[in-house]
């Protein structure tokens, strides 16, 4: 099943990639920003959680140690949230400020970044807009929103686009039927780790 997941996997993160690629004046990812790992709930499926786990299995142990404390931390202090709203924390993959299993990654981790079609929602623009990151140079930040106004002082003629990579549509069942492999349950990362 994990090998019609890679199959899967590699459609996917092809066609992403190449979304990344088309709105390039407005992508500011680079090697050393891990922002969005450092904060964020990940949705998690099953199928993904084996595939992140195989990949763990292959660290070298200190790093394994490293991610299992990682763990540990995080599952206490969800434990201890009290506050409304939901638990945001760091994802324990994220070490030194670097994925340390970039191939294994999630699903969410492959298309995050960009301006997402969210069914029956506004589409949702990255966090890191505000930053001064993706998509800063249309971002009005008092709108709180991507303005034409904006867009037209760039000058750029590719124009914003939203793409249709939610976490939803990226895991809904055209793709297992296609692919011959199951999700399986959904979750946050943190909580598969027993
Ligand atoms: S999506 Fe935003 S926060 Fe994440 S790596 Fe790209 S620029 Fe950084
Ligand atoms: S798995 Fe890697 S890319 Fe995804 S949130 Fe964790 S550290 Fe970031």
């Amino acid at each position: 099943m994990l090998e019609n997941y890679e199959k899967y996997l590699n459609l996917i993160t092809g066609k992403i990639e190449g979304f990344f690629e088309k709105q390039k004046p407005y992508i500011f990812c680079k090697k050393g920003c891990a922002k969005c790992c450092e904060k964020g709930e990940y949705p998690w499926s099953e199928i993904e959680f084996k595939f992140i786990m195989k990949g763990f299995l292959e660290l070298d142990p200190s790093i394994q140690n490293e991610i299992k404390e990682k763990v540990r931390k995080v599952k206490e202090d969800k434990k201890n949230f009290k506050e409304d709203g939901i638990f945001l924390y760091e994802c324990p993959f994220l070490i030194k400020g670097v994925c340390s299993l970039y191939h294994y990654r999630g699903i969410i981790c492959r298309s995050f970044g960009l301006l997402v079609q969210v069914e029956g929602k506004k589409p949702q623009i990255p966090f890191c807009s505000s930053l001064g990151l993706n998509y800063s140079n249309v971002y009005d930040l008092e709108k709180r929103s991507i303005t034409v106004e904006k867009y037209k002082q760039t000058g750029i003629k590719i124009e914003p686009k939203i793409f249709n990579v939610s976490y939803k549509f990226l895991t809904n069942e055209t793709f297992e039927k296609g692919f011959n492999f199951t999700f399986g349950d959904k979750k946050p990362l943190i909580d598969w780790f027993e």
